[in-house]
C-alpha cells in the first residue's frame, strides 16, 4: 500500500517558518522530529521510533509547533521539552 502524504514538502535543506511564527529555529526543529515520526505504522507503532502511536517525540514536537506561534516565553519551554527529546533519541 503506498500512502501519500500532502503536508510534507521536498526534504531538501530546511524548510521556510510560516510569516506567523515567532520562533523560526523551534519551529524548524519541531518539523525536523515531525517528519522522523511522521506516522504510525501498520502495528499501530511510530515509524520513527516505534513507540505507541503517537509517540511521545511527535506529541512534544507538536506542542512546539503550536508553540513557536505564541509569545516567547511558551516558545522557551517547548524548546526545553524539545531539547529533552533530542537528547533521549540521541541521532550520530
Ligand atoms: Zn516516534
Amino acid at each position: 500500500m503506498v500512502s501519500v502524504d500532502h503536508t510534507v514538502r521536498a526534504s531538501s535543506g530546511r524548510e521556510t517558518a510560516p510569516e506567523d511564527v515567532v520562533d523560526r529555529l523551534l519551529w524548524q526543529d519541531a518539523r525536523e522530529i515531525l517528519g522522523r515520526h511522521a506516522r504510525p505504522r501498520s502495528d499501530g507503532g511510530c515509524d520513527g521510533c516505534g513507540g505507541a502511536w503517537p509517540c511521545h517525540s511527535r506529541r512534544v514536537a507538536e506542542h512546539a509547533l503550536a508553540a513557536s506561534r505564541r509569545s516567547w516565553r511558551e516558545g522557551w519551554t517547548a524548546r526545553h521539552d524539545l531539547n529533552s527529546v533530542r537528547a533521549a533519541l540521541s541521532f550520530n
